[in-house]
């Protein structure tokens, strides 16, 4: 049966109740009893409506299904449907608040800033990247213009303009972002950001990296076409004219050979996929080789002493021993004739340690924290003269950073220079 009908019916059968009562009332004691009773059960009848509306009203001011009363006649079916209301809307928050809890942290775990703000640009959310991104704090500034919390002009040019179909590539306390701003709904506004720091770092060290080996290549190759071009243009130079000039393309070719194989040799360190070898490395024997090449290149012209007291290590051979053979060559390189070179291979507490010494040219201090870099040279002329890459330590280092291994240097410019590799414990090997 319809609600209406119900209510209609059970509200006339009260009426139709009372007023019977009030007739047999009537009957026995007089006209004037059933007329007061019927008027006092109507009047009741009025009060207990009334007082179910005050309940409701109470109810309504501070809704929970917990304080709505039990009704009686047709009030049963109205707080019973009430009742059900509250609870389908209690679960509907319930359900609200779950989704709401798992999309603030969904926003926490995006890689990206993401911050909300109203139609006039006042942060009303941001989740915790974006607060790291943009030096914001959502319990201090929520409530607060981004424009104020972000205050570089670039930005406010960017939100002044409004264009924001192309991003912006933002320079903000020593990081590079790129923001987009999304409209939504209530013009309200998504801001976004992405950081492109460290891939801007690696690009600009690729650029770097292939306008360095560029250019390291250019001037050898300049040598052997200007020598090539007067061979052609000159067919009957002379013959030592002509010795001379093919002795010093072939210095040239050898030169560009060593550049290809040093940058061949770095590439293949840097390669996630190149795993270090971990075979036994017989030091002694590696160091005392490492000794005859480095008397065959000083030619006799420095001293050159060995110790050897350290441990043999695991690892692979072939990486070690050039990461060792360049920083001899170097102490050989940047030593003047008579100069002294000394090769210390020993055991220490923190692990067996390296030290390669040198009495040479020595490397004044602002330039030490740079050597490790490719094709970084203290003196570039000196260092293409004693037929140097630049990139001789940028392959120490990482050698070493595959071994676990560190490199200390120390060096007094005009007295000498020390590299200290300093392996660790678990490198040793009986
Ligand atoms: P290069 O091939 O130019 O020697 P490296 O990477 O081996 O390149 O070394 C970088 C720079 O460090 C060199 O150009 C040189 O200026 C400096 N250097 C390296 N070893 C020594 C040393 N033992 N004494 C003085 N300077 C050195």
């Amino acid at each position: 049966m319809r609600p209406h009908l119900v209510f209609w019916i059970s509200a006339l059968v009260r009426i139709l109740l009372i007023l019977s009562g009030a007739a047999v009332c009537g009957y026995f004691w007089g006209v004037k009893v059933g007329l007061v009773l019927g008027l006092i059960g109507m009047l009741g009848l009025v009060v207990m409506q009334l007082q179910y509306l005050l309940s409701l009203s109470d109810w309504l001011d501070n809704p929970s299904s917990a304080r709505l009363p039990d009704g009686w006649g047709a009030w049963t079916e109205i707080f019973s449907r009430l009742y059900k209301l509250r609870r389908g809307d209690e679960k509907n928050q319930a359900e609200l608040a779950e989704w709401l809890a798992r999309f603030r942290q969904a926003m926490t775990l995006l890689p990206d800033g993401v911050v909300i703000m109203d139609d006039v640009m006042f942060l009303e959310w941001c989740n915790p990247i974006a607060e790291h991104h943009l030096g914001l704090d959502l319990k201090r500034d929520k409530g607060m213009r981004v424009t104020n919390l972000v205050r570089t002009p670039e930005f406010i040019d960017y939100i002044i303009l409004g264009r924001y179909e192309t991003p912006l590539t933002l320079s903000f306390r020593d990081r590079k972002l790129i923001v987009h701003i999304i409209p939504f709904e209530n013009r309200r506004q998504i801001l976004v950001t992405h950081d492109v720091t460290e891939s801007e770092r690696i690009d600009m060290m690729r650029r770097d990296f292939i306008a360095n080996a560029s250019h390291e290549l250019r001037t050898p190759l300049t040598v052997i076409n200007g020598f090539l071009e007067i061979a052609s243009l000159q067919p009957d130079l002379e013959v030592s004219i002509r010795s001379s000039h093919l002795k010093l393309m072939v210095e040239q070719g050898e030169r560009m050979q060593r550049l290809v194989e040093d940058m061949l040799t770095l590439s293949r360190l840097e390669s996630a996929e190149f795993q270090v070898r971990c075979e036994k490395i017989d030091m002694h024997a590696m160091l005392r080789h490492i000794l005859q090449e480095g008397q065959a290149l000083s030619a006799g012209k420095h001293q050159i002493t060995l110790e050897l007291e350290g441990p043999n290590l695991q690892g692979s051979s072939d990486e070690i021993r050039s990461a060792i053979s360049n920083l001899v060559t170097n102490a050989i390189r940047y030593t003047p004739e008579h100069g002294e070179i000394k090769i210390v291979w020993k055991s220490g507490a923190q692990g067996p340690k390296l030290v390669v010494q040198d009495s040479g040219i020595g490397i004044s201090a602002e330039h030490i924290s740079r050597l490790t870099e490719r094709f970084y040279r203290v003196d570039k002329s000196r260092s293409r003269e004693t037929q140097g890459t630049g990139l001789g330590l940028a392959i120490v280092k990482h050698v070493l950073l595959r071994h676990n291994a560190q490199l200390l240097i120390e060096s007094t410019p005009g007295v000498g220079s020390k590299f200290c590799v300093q392996f660790p414990v678990s490198r040793i090997v009986e």
